[in-house]
């Protein structure tokens, strides 16, 4: 059965996203159709958006609903269920079934592919989705159990739909990926949602000190409120020697967020010799890395969704985990203006709302 949905597409050229309306197949046997009730913006759908060439495409990869349909094969998921959509990963490779989604061996085709991993698409008049498994610029979409996880019914959907991408991401990173102790010094280059995600979880973590490093002084105001104990302004400020001077012989670890290779060089510098930098954003360019100082990659903090977002989910209600001081909602049909926003740092986390639940 088709179903009629609206959804933001994004059309060559064009430079902005252009509410449409479309149809959209069914669930198959193993997919799940969900009515989405909000979706954060992340800067990997803004990065799209300027320049676009090739398809028209649906982005989107922060969503959250609630379940209107499940194929027949799907297991643990009900009509009338509440979710938040994440990252797609395969089931079937080898990393999937040790458990490590995160390095799925067809991570790129199903999160970054615009189409099911057959090749087909779901929806009409020659529209790809599927991003992230996903595409949550939308009233509908269709995921899998790989990529759901069932939420609570008394939280609104609206604060949970960015768990999915950025706020996994910062804080799985710290806590699962890089297993930061506590004590252990952390400095966050670049402290945007996913920056601001990994502070509040280096402060659970009980890392000492925190630095958060950015050029906006509103976000480095905020990242001292949520746990930061030092700031730079690397607008006004030389970087590597101020990390010396918090730190004695450089940082244990590194988030590099910013994706600015002045960054990523300042950062392998603040390191101390035994140091671990994760990377988040890419660099552009490589540089030196002297003496045992490590670089590690980070896609998704390495979580697991289905055990991580609960997580923090459950962090969030004792009160430790207070990301809803990131977001700020937007009307969907003023999805061009919150991505603007985002962009020029008006908004650290823009949320839509596209329907009710
Ligand atoms: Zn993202
Ligand atoms: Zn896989």
């Amino acid at each position: 059965m088709l179903h009629q949905i609206q959804a933001a597409v994004l059309r060559p050229g064009a430079g902005a996203l252009q509410i449409e309306s479309l149809e959209l197949e069914g669930p198959r046997d193993d997919e799940v159709l969900v009515r989405l009730a909000a979706s954060g913006i992340c800067h990997t759908d803004i990065g799209f958006v300027a320049g676009h060439s090739g398809p028209p495409l649906i982005l989107g990869h922060e969503g959250a609903g609630v379940v209107a349909e499940a194929g027949r094969k799907v297991k643990g998921i009900k009509t009338g269920d509440h979710v938040v959509l994440s990252y797609q990963s395969c089931g079937r490779c080898p990393a999937c079934r040790r458990g490590r989604p995160t390095t799925c061996g067809h991570f790129w085709d199903l999160n970054f592919g615009f189409q099911r991993l057959d090749g087909s698409n779901a929806y009409s008049n020659g529209v790809q989705g599927h991003f992230f498994g996903q595409s949550s610029f939308a009233t509908h979409t269709l995921a899998t159990r790989r990529n759901l996880v069932k939420v609570p019914q008394d939280l609104p959907l609206k604060l949970l739909a960015p768990m999915g991408c950025g706020l996994q991401t910062g804080a799985a990173t710290v806590l699962n990926l890089l297993q930061v102790p506590p004590g252990a010094s952390i400095a966050v280059f670049g402290t945007g949602a996913v920056g601001l995600a990994a502070v509040m979880a280096a402060r659970l973590a009980g890392a000492a000190p925190i630095i958060g490093v950015d050029i906006k002084p509103g976000r480095l105001e905020l990242a001292l409120e949520l746990g930061a104990s030092h700031v730079i302004d690397s607008s006004r400020e030389e970087v590597v020697p101020r990390v010396r001077a918090i730190t004695g012989r450089g940082v244990d670890f590194v988030l590099e967020i910013t994706g600015n290779s002045d960054m990523y060089q300042a950062g392998t510098e603040a390191l101390n010799p035994r140091g671990t930098m994760a990377l988040i954003a890419s660099p552009g360019r490589g540089g030196s890395l002297p003496g045992g100082r490590k670089i590690i990659g980070s896609i998704q903090g390495d979580a697991v969704p289905q055990n991580f977002i609960p997580k923090l989910i459950e962090l969030y209600q004792a009160g430790q985990f207070p990301f809803e001081r990131l977001l700020k909602f937007y009307e969907f049909r003023e999805i061009n203006r919150a991505m603007a926003d985002a962009i020029k740092g008006a908004a650290i986390k823009p949320v839509l709302l596209i329907g009710e639940h």
